[in-house]
C-alpha cells in the first residue's frame, strides 16, 4: 500500500473533500483508547513529506517515530485505501476522560465520527454513555470497536457461538443509547448494523479486529480467533494480525460509515453554530464552501519549542492561508496568521492553504485559546462563535 505521500498529494485530497474524514477516539477508561490510537499511529500514521522513494521514506519514517516518543501529537493525520482510493483520515485527540469543563464535548465539536471503544468483557459502562451521549448530541456519528475480545477466549473460555451471543448483547446495548440519545433522523440511519460493517471487534493490544464483511471476505472468524489464543505459542496470533490488522479495519470501517465534510456540515453547523444560520458566514459553513469567508474553530493550544503557540483546530468554512487577517471572537482582538501548516502523520508540514473541511496548524494567533472561533475579520460582527464565552457550566451557589 503507498503510505507515502507529498504535501501536494495530501492537499489534493483536502481540497476533493469527498476523500477526508475528521474522527475522534472515545471511550469508558481501561477500555483501550490510547492502545487503539497508538495502533492506529504505529500502523498506519505516517505519510512521509516531499519524498518520493521508497529508501528516503523510510528514513523519514525512523525521525519520525524517535520525534513520535518525545512529543506525543494531538492530532495525526492517517492515510488509508479503500477500493483504491486515498484518503485523509484526521485523528482528533479527545481527552481522555469527561472533566466539569465540558472538554470533550469541545473536541467533538471538530469531529464528524467517533469510534467508540468498549472493552468485551466490562460492557457499556457509565462513561461509554456518557461519551456516546455527547458524540450524539454533537451530531457526530458513532462506529464501535469491541476491543480486548481476547479476554472472551482466555478468561472466560467462551466459544464461537457464546462469543457472538455476548457481542451481539453490547451491541444491543449501544443501540438502545442510540435510541435514547440520538435525534428522530439520525436515530434509525445510525444504529450499528455488525452486517454493514460499522462494528469491528478485536484487540487493539494484539493489533488484530475484523468487521463481519472483512471477515466474510478475508475467510476469517472467531473460530480462527479461539486458534490463536488457545495455540502453544504466537505464530497463529501473528498471523491473524497480519491477515486482519486492526487499523485497517478501522480505517474502513471511518471511511464507508463517517460522512465526508461537505455532507456533515450540512446538518452539524446548525446544531454546533451559536449564531445566525441565515447570513453569508453560515451558508458558507453549511456548504464547507473553499471560497467562502473563513471561520475555524481552534481545539488545541501547545507550545512548540521550535515554532512557539501551535493553534489547531478545523477549518469550517473559506481556506486558510498564511497572513491573513482573522478575529478572534473571544479574545474580541484581530490576529494575522502567520505560518499554516497541514498534519503528515504526526508531524506538521508548511502548506500554502488549508480548505475548508480539514484541519489546521496555525502560527501567529497567540491570543487565542482552545475553544476560540477565527472569523474572516470582514465580518467581525456578526456575533457567532462555536462556543459561547460562558459556555462552562458550573453549579450555581445560592445562599437564602
Ligand atoms: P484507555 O484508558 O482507554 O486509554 O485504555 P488503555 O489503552 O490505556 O488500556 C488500558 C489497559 O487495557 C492497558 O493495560 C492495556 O494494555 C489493556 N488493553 C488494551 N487493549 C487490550 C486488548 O486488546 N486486550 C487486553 N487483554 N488488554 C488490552
Amino acid at each position: 500500500m503507498p503510505r507515502y505521500k507529498t504535501v501536494e498529494q495530501i492537499l489534493a485530497l483536502m481540497k476533493d473533500r469527498t476523500r477526508v474524514r475528521n474522527i475522534g477516539i472515545i471511550a469508558h477508561v481501561d477500555h483501550g483508547k490510547t492502545t487503539t490510537s497508538d495502533q492506529l499511529l504505529a500502523s498506519a500514521g505516517i505519510i512521509s513529506p516531499k519524498v518520493a522513494g521508497e529508501a528516503l521514506a523510510l528514513d523519514y519514517l525512523k525521525v519520525e517515530q524517535q520525534r513520535g516518543i518525545t512529543v506525543k501529537a494531538a492530532n495525526v493525520s492517517l492515510y488509508h485505501e479503500v477500493d483504491n482510493k486515498g484518503y485523509v483520515i484526521n485523528l482528533i485527540d479527545t481527552p481522555g476522560h469527561v472533566d466539569f469543563s465540558g472538554r470533550v464535548t469541545r473536541s467533538l465539536r471538530v469531529l464528524d465520527g467517533s469510534i467508540v471503544v468498549v472493552d468485551s468483557v466490562e460492557g457499556v459502562m457509565t462513561q461509554t454513555e456518557t461519551v456516546l451521549r455527547q458524540s450524539l448530541e454533537e451530531r457526530v456519528r458513532p462506529i464501535l470497536f469491541i476491543n480486548k475480545v481476547d479476554r472472551l477466549v482466555k478468561e472466560l473460555k467462551l466459544g464461537p457461538q457464546e462469543m457472538m451471543q455476548k457481542l451481539l448483547g453490547i451491541i444491543r446495548e449501544v443501540n438502545n443509547m442510540i435510541d435514547m440519545y440520538a435525534e428522530p433522523d439520525f436515530k434509525e440511519r445510525w444504529k450499528i448494523n455488525p452486517n454493514a460493517g460499522n462494528v469491528v471487534f478485536g484487540s487493539a493490544k494484539d493489533k488484530w479486529g475484523f468487521s463481519v464483511p472483512m471477515s466474510q471476505k478475508k475467510g476469517i472468524g472467531m473460530k480462527d480467533v479461539i486458534a490463536a489464543y488457545t495455540a502453544p505459542d504466537k505464530t497463529k496470533l501473528n498471523e491473524l494480525a497480519q491477515q486482519v490488522p486492526i487499523d485497517e479495519a478501522l480505517l474502513d470501517a471511518v471511511i464507508r460509515f463517517v460522512p465526508d465534510p461537505v455532507e456533515a456540515q450540512k446538518y452539524r453547523i446548525p446544531k454546533i453554530w451559536k449564531g445566525d444560520l441565515d447570513n453569508e458566514l453560515a451558508k458558507a459553513m453549511l456548504s464547507a464552501d473553499m471560497n467562502g469567508p473563513v471561520v475555524m474553530m481552534i481545539t488545541d493550544m501547545k507550545v512548540d519549542p521550535h515554532a512557539g503557540l501551535v493553534a489547531t483546530g478545523r477549518v469550517f468554512s473559506g481556506t486558510v492561508r498564511p497572513g491573513q487577517e482573522v478575529w478572534l471572537v473571544n479574545a474580541k482582538t484581530p490576529q494575522r496568521t502567520l505560518q499554516v501548516s497541514l498534519y503528515m502523520g504526526q508531524t506538521r508540514e508548511l502548506a500554502e492553504e488549508i480548505p475548508a473541511g480539514n484541519i489546521a496548524a496555525v502560527l501567529g494567533l497567540d491570543k487565542a485559546r482552545s475553544g476560540e472561533t477565527l472569523l474572516d475579520v470582514r465580518f467581525k460582527d456578526l456575533q457567532g462563535s462555536f462556543e459561547r464565552l460562558h459556555y462552562v457550566s458550573e453549579p450555581v451557589v445560592t445562599i437564602a
